[in-house]
């Protein structure tokens, strides 16, 4: 059987059956919609997925963009993916209707777009950058802005593009240097370098529009000095478009995500690069916080695809290839079993298995979150969900990346010395992976997020946000019938991240930030630890007690992660509580 980048049956159950995305219609935004609406568009994202860009990925890996005579040329390939794309209607899938869109919730697109990103996650990048752009300029832009650049955004007609990143500010935003500055007539003029700027210029629409960091003259340092602006490539005249001095000085030669172009940009080397304000002056850090966040659900929902699709593959492979016979049996003369008959190449595609499954199911389930924060018209529920939405981010952006990273590693490790050779397709995804650690904030940087931002800074509200949900859960999967042994390692992991943030807490709170968040990568693991328990649970309630072979699927994942991992728990709450302090200390001259 051809890959199927996803399953179709786990993503029709999560949506189904444990999502609930049919609840969501009873919201005033999703009331056109229906299973009979997003059943259609499903089976559009799939089409799409298989058989126009899975197709080119192979392709696009081989042949990455060229920069010749100062623009971007890009696969021919990904000119009919683009416009299969555009007119699948991607762009705008969760938009209003008033700017053209579809008003599908977040998580039904979120999901369906893995399928997207499976297939071939460079082609997809185009359309979720173009869509985070546009989406900035339609929460904060004048109407002018928005009259001049929204529709050909949404329309696919022109594409849009991050410019955060500067090459002293990557990690550290605070540091951007590129400047605006007024004029009389309304527009500033932008100067200054991006690097790796993705989708920052190619051949496939005559137009890109770049949301820039920069700071007005004389604005404070510091992160409440950035503003954001709209830059096009081409700006609008009364002559029609003309040239906007945005300068493509390079491309980057990168090792994965080979079909979407990652550049330098310079603005305004001949000082007339003119960029239009969106949203207040020195406030840009909190309106890109917007795109950020989505793309962080982005990142996570395409580590989880990234997996999903080499988890196919693999297991496709373990099938056919026959190696070895089962322990105990020497005899030569009897005929080689395929590879899935060794214990311990299930036990690979099993934690594969479960990486995927829990991936998906955590975007989905902060997808959700992410529909009830901005939809629901019961204000208490829009606030619980909004400070689950946010404290989930960092974890949905984290766990499918670093734990995906894995998963391909295991699909590769399942195709022996031919998953080492590139003749077979799992290294270009493993290349393909690691960016989605780095990328919207390091692992690092989410750690920090996560500890510092979203649990100490709010006082806690968030962790008892999920505190009470997983309590919840915990009831409900034992009235269910769950298993009680499955139930107790999340009871212990909720238990121990409980006590582990009253400790950290407390030592923010004596001054010791230093000593707080020197463990924020354990404190990350911890709490991913309970959140994926949690969604484990779930999983294994709503496929309890159906007797076929994919709710035992299931079951045996869920029996595999919550008894494996989830106990692992204690590990990283004691890391983060003993403050061991070897990397701490250790000197930079002793490191070599
Ligand atoms: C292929 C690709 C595409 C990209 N696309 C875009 C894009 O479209 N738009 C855009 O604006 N940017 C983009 N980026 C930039 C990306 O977001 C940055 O690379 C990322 O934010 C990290 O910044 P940096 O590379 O400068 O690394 P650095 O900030 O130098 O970090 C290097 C290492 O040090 C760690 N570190 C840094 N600061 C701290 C700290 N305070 N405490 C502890 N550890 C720290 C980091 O976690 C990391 O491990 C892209 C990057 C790549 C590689």
């Amino acid at each position: 059987m051809a890959n199927p980048l996803v399953a179709d049956a786990f993503i029709d159950f999560l949506l189904f059956e444990v999502l609930d995305v049919e609840g969501l219609c009873r919201y005033p935004f999703f009331a056109e919609h229906s299973k009979a609406t997003f059943e259609p568009w499903l089976a559009a994202c799939r089409r799409v997925a298989r058989e126009v860009l899975w197709p080119t990925y192979r392709p696009m890996d081989l042949e990455p963009p060229r920069f010749e005579h100062g623009r971007v040329v890009v696969h021919p390939a990904m000119k009919s993916c683009w416009r299969e794309l555009v007119d699948l209607g991607v762009l705008s899938a969760s938009r209003p209707a008033d700017v053209g869109g579809q008003q599908l919730p977040l998580t039904v697109a979120s999901l369906s777009h893995a399928y997207l990103m499976a297939g071939n996650l460079s082609a997809y990048g185009y359309a979720g950058l173009t869509t985070g752009a546009a989406h900035l300029i339609e929460a904060f832009g004048d109407p002018q802005t928005r009259a001049a650049f929204l529709a050909p955004l949404y329309e696919g007609r022109w594409t849009g593009t991050m410019a955060l990143t500067e090459p002293q500010a990557g990690s550290s935003l605070a540091d951007v240097t590129s400047t605006a500055s007024p004029t009389a007539q309304g527009h500033f003029l932008l100067r200054g370098s991006k690097i790796f700027i993705s989708g920052g210029d190619h051949d496939l629409t005559e137009n890109v529009v770049h949301l820039v960091l920069a700071r007005i003259d004389g604005a404070p340092a510091g992160t409440r000095g950035i503003s954001l602006f709209a830059v096009p490539k081409l700006r609008p005249s009364a002559t029609g478009l003309v040239a906007n001095d945005v300068l493509v000085s390079g491309v980057i030669h990168k090792i994965g995500w080979k079909g979407l172009p990652s550049v330098a940009l310079s603005f305004g080397d001949e000082g007339d690069c003119h960029g239009w304000l969106v949203g207040p002056a020195h406030g840009g850090l909190k309106c890109m916080f917007q795109m950020m966040n989505e793309a962080r659900i982005m990142v996570g929902v395409n580590a989880s695809a990234t997996a999903s699709v080499a988890f196919h593959e693999a297991l496709a492979y373990a099938r056919e290839r026959k190696q070895g016979r089962p322990p105990g049996s020497a005899d030569a003369s009897t005929p080689p079993v395929p590879l899935v008959a060794h214990a311990d190449v299930r036990r690979m595609l099993l934690r594969q298995k479960a990486i995927v499954e829990g991936s998906l199911a955590l975007l989905g389930l902060t997808a959700r979150f992410s529909d009830v924060a901005e939809h629901s018209p019961d204000d208490a529920a829009r606030a619980h969900a909004k400070l689950l939405l946010d404290l989930l981010t960092p974890i949905a952006k984290t766990f499918p990346a670093e734990k995906g990273f894995e998963a391909n590693a295991l699909a590769l490790q399942v195709h022996g010395g031919y998953g080492y050779s590139s003749e077979y397709l799992p290294e270009a995804w493993l290349r393909d992976q690691k960016l989605n650690s780095i990328h919207e904030g390091t692992t690092t940087i989410q750690g920090l997020d996560l500890l510092g931002r979203k649990i100490v800074a709010g006082g806690g509200a968030a962790l008892l946000a999920l505190q009470q949900e997983v309590t919840d859960g915990l009831a409900r999967a034992g009235q269910r019938g769950v298993d009680a042994q499955l139930l107790e390692p999340v009871a212990k992991a909720l238990e121990a991240l409980v006590r582990t943030t009253a400790a950290l807490g407390a030592r923010g709170v004596s001054g010791d930030v230093t000593g707080m968040l020197a463990h924020s990568a354990d404190f990350l693991e911890l709490a991913s630890t309970v959140v994926l328990g949690w969604v484990w649970l779930r999983l294994a309630e709503a496929s309890h007690d159906r007797g076929d072979d994919f709710s035992r699927g299931l079951q045996q994942s869920a029996r595999y992660w919550l008894l494996t991992e989830v106990t692992r728990a204690e590990h990283f709450a004691q890391l983060c509580e003993s403050a061991e302090s070897s990397f701490v200390d250790v000197k930079d001259a002793w490191l070599g």
